[in-house]
């Protein structure tokens, strides 16, 4: 059983409890999780049905709503009655805006520092394609001015990141940037901080071109590395 036959069927249990309600209808978590047994990634599942049209207020665009409750303002593509879209429904900024915020950030993912076209470090199979995000994602209200746009890959894009989950708060953050290890990672990070992006430091720069490498290379330069630099330079 493939993880995607999973998903497909939970997401259509969700869409077709949802559905059920009706626009204007409301309901909670719990009623969704108990329509939905042995299932936990529910929210995931509502973030996938708002690409696809649907709109389900939850309390942080809605004050009328308690924490747990939520209200179907339109129900979109019916993937529960087999309906499919042709593609996403996304709003996607494209043209001149487009080019200029992928110059400005230099042609590479803001968030992972992948460039654009490049291997993935850690899966050198898969190229990066770069795409306009939103850093406070459309869905929690975020505008596309360009202050608001940025360049990510489609790892980092905001399909896969999670706007269910609340944002981290400035505390939070310093608190774990105050426990980043070693003096060396914390100038990196501040480095970062100050470019407004994680650009890729020279370690990942030669890690990219050994992924780029025919397997055959990959394993000896790694042999070599490993054997005659790592063992001979324990500064
Ligand atoms: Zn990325």
């Amino acid at each position: 059983m493939s993880t995607g036959e999973v998903r497909r069927s939970s997401g259509v249990l969700v869409a077709e409890f949802i559905a059920k309600q009706g626009e204007g209808g409301k309901f909670t978590k719990l009623q969704m999780n108990e329509a939905v047994p042995n299932y936990s990634q529910t929210d995931r599942r509502m973030r996938d049905l708002r690409q696809l049209g649907w709109v389900i207020d939850n309390y942080k665009v809605n004050p009328t709503l308690k924490p747990d409750e939520y209200l179907v303002q339109k129900i979109g593509v019916r993937i529960d009655l087999g309906e499919k879209p042709l593609k996403p429904l996304r709003k996607s900024v494209g043209g001149a805006k487009r080019r200029r915020i992928l110059e400005r950030d230099g042609q590479m993912c803001v968030v992972c520092g992948v460039p654009a076209g490049q291997p993935f470090p850690d899966v050198p199979e898969r190229r990066a394609i770069l795409t306009i995000g939103h850093i406070i994602p459309f869905a929690r209200g975020g505008t596309d001015d360009e202050s608001n746009l940025r360049a990510e890959c489609q790892r980092c894009g905001d399909e896969s990141r999670d706007n269910t989950v609340d944002p981290p708060t400035p505390e939070f953050v310093l608190t774990r940037a105050r426990n980043v290890g070693g003096r060396k990672e914390k100038e990196r990070l501040a480095k970062w901080m100050l470019a407004g992006r994680k650009s890729p430091d020279d370690t990942e720069l030669v890690f990219l071109d050994w992924c780029r490498l025919p397997h055959a290379d990959r394993l000896r330069v790694m042999q070599e590395f490993s054997l005659q630099v790592l063992s001979t330079d324990d500064k």
